[in-house]
């Protein structure tokens, strides 16, 4: 019988060789502690002590991740939690004992590295981490100023802190009645997605009403924090000898303001392209006008087939076919040797997810019920899955984790290939109008929506950094307009539209959401290239995906051939979304 579980003995084959590693790592962190005064002083010292410490990072990941999957399969049995909560300890300890590495690192010369390298040639794979150091190290600052940064850090976390504590405990979200279920729901954010599927009109406009004019309520106190978390990075940055804080922000990245101004600018340029689908939208809905509550119902009927794993599985390897043999060896052996956690459980976590182990292999965590979006969520984490495996076996440790910026590429790569081999193969009408219709759907709010957010928070900074003060009618204006021009002039602004900005609790990690946009427009101008492009050759991909973090991520994916400088992949998203209306127009 096959066994749909994954096989965590390729961690550890008992809890005894779990526990050997454990006492190994807060032996070696205990070491690397007794080293801190003296590893920066010699080649020989630094390198024994990176070495150590790389060591320490591989176990430390390991037996963590033996710990997490463990017990996210079994949230109730209690030994399982106990390991979680021993790994998850160790790891906050080790972090905190190890806290002195960075600042001690930095007190290395340039020059003093060079000659460190030519001692020893092996410090070479720290090439990378030590560029990025010196870079960060023109915006440290003396150690009283540093100090007194992270204690306003502290202060300022409560900004966000305060906001969840709003949003998420203190409001009380007005119940409405649904009709179709005859009973009386919150309208909160946990029913926010389902409420807006809902075919009934009405049900709609009454929950997003009653949503957002809670948020309005309480628009005093939203604006007062926002703007307090947004001074706060104003006032960093320019403590940290920035000229904005969008650049501080970026830079921790080492990612360019071009980057950002390329997505905003181009993509307004290209606003029509949305607002025709809009149009054609409200057209097939067959409505007078069209609101905010009215974007998300589907235009076709829902594929409702069900599909087994097997079933599921075949489709996968079909759909990946043009990422080559070498890729498709590797995707098998995740179904084969149990790399993955398949079926709901009970007592297992919801969602899906897929983590890296250096020197094993990635696990992922599913919950199949066979649905066709299940197999969209298996090709996703798969799209990690190949990302992780690949940069673990090609890059040295401490240059295989992929940043953020890079990191959702490979798994919309993956979705992408599979939504146009369903759409290729499928021969009914009404299936391959769900697919396009849901592909535009997906781009409006991750791709215009995203950039939508980016340019208000940029706006939002830009405004406090001319000492003019964030409120509520600024911040709802500037969001107004920022709707009237992303979504034309026929799109109807309610005015519970313009406290959406309240609703979106990502604005506290300041600068993060553009790279949801920045993704997917990678993906799309990739897999658009792997199929549509006869001389595009599949290895400058899998090159980008053995490459981890051992470049700049601007310059990684330059070797998939795409530029995110430039104005090309944006055009190609915008593009894609264009020829799909298009085609969805056509049926
Ligand atoms: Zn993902």
């Amino acid at each position: 019988m096959k066994n749909y579980t994954w096989d965590l003995s390729q961690l550890y084959n008992s809890i005894e060789e779990w526990e050997t590693d454990y006492r190994e790592i807060n032996k070696l962190s205990l070491e690397l502690l007794s080293k801190k005064d003296l590893f920066t002083k010699s080649a020989t010292e630094l390198f024994y002590f990176l070495e150590k410490q790389e060591q320490l990072g591989i176990l430390l990941t390991k037996i963590y991740v033996y710990a997490k999957t463990a017990f996210d399969v079994d949230l109730k049995n209690q030994n399982n939690k106990k390991l979680f909560e021993k790994a998850d300890e160790l790891n906050y300890r080790v972090q905190d004992q190890l806290s002195f590495v960075e600042p001690e690192l930095l007190k290395i010369s340039k020059e003093d590295f060079k000659t460190y390298l030519e001692e020893i040639k092996n410090l070479e794979k720290y090439n990378f981490m030590f560029e990025k150091l010196f870079k960060k190290r023109n915006h440290i600052l003396d150690s009283d100023t540093e100090q007194l940064l992270s204690s306003l850090d502290a202060i300022s976390s409560f900004f966000e802190k305060a906001y969840d504590d709003l949003t998420v405990g203190d409001i009380e979200y007005p119940k409405i009645f649904d009709p179709a279920s005859g009973e009386e729901i919150l309208a909160n954010n946990t029913n926010y997605y389902l409420a807006l599927l809902n075919p009934d009109r009405n049900f709609r406009k009454v929950f997003f009403n009653k949503l957002l004019g809670t948020y309005k309520k309480h628009s005093n106190t939203l604006t007062s924090l926002y703007f307090g978390s947004v001074k706060k990075n104003v006032i960093e940055a320019k403590k940290r000898n920035y000229n904005s804080a969008i650049k501080m922000a970026l830079d921790n990245n080492f990612i360019h303001e071009e980057i950002y101004e390329n997505l905003v600018s181009t993509v307004r340029e290209n606003c029509t392209t949305l607002q025709e689908y809009l149009e054609y939208r409200r057209k097939s809905l067959g409505y007078e006008d069209l609101h905010f509550y009215d974007l998300f119902v589907p235009l076709a009927k829902n594929i409702n087939k069900k599909y087994t794993f097997e079933e599921a599985e075949d489709i996968i390897l079909n759909a990946l076919k043009p990422l080559g043999d070498d890729y498709l060896k590797i995707i098998k052996k995740a179904f084969d040797e149990r790399w993955m956690d398949v079926f709901p459980q009970e007592n297992k976590i919801s969602g899906a997810y897929a983590i890296g182990v250096y020197g094993v292999h990635p696990y992922s965590l599913l919950n199949f019920n066979g649905t066709l979006n299940d197999i969209f969520t298996i090709a996703h984490e798969l799209g990690h899955v190949m990302h992780s495996y690949y940069s673990n076996i090609e890059q040295e440790y401490v240059n295989s984790n992929y940043t953020i910026f890079c990191a959702e590429v490979a798994s919309t790569v993956n979705e992408q290939l599979l939504y146009h081999y369903l759409l290729s193969t499928s021969d009914s009408e009404e299936e391959k109008k769900y697919l396009l219709n849901d592909h535009l759907d997906s781009l409006r709010s991750t791709f215009f929506r995203q950039t939508l957010f980016a340019e208000f928070e940029k706006n939002a900074h830009e405004l406090v950094e001319n000492n003019q003060p964030l409120t509520e009618s600024v911040l709802s204006d500037m969001y107004k307009s920022l709707y009237e021009n992303y979504y034309g002039k026929d799109f109807v602004i309610d005015e519970a539209l313009e406290y959406e900005w309240a609703r979106i609790p990502h604005f506290y990690s300041a600068f993060y959401v553009y790279q949801y946009a920045t993704g997917i427009s990678a993906a799309i101008a990739i897999s658009d290239k792997i199929i549509k492009d006869k001389n595009y050759d599949i290895n400058d991909y899998l090159n980008f995906l053995k490459s981890g973090d051992s470049d700049y991520s601007v310059e990684l994916l330059k070797l998939a051939k795409v530029d995110m400088s430039s104005p090309e992949p944006i055009k190609a998203t915008i593009n894609n979304f264009k020829e799909t209306l298009n085609k969805l127009k056509s049926i």
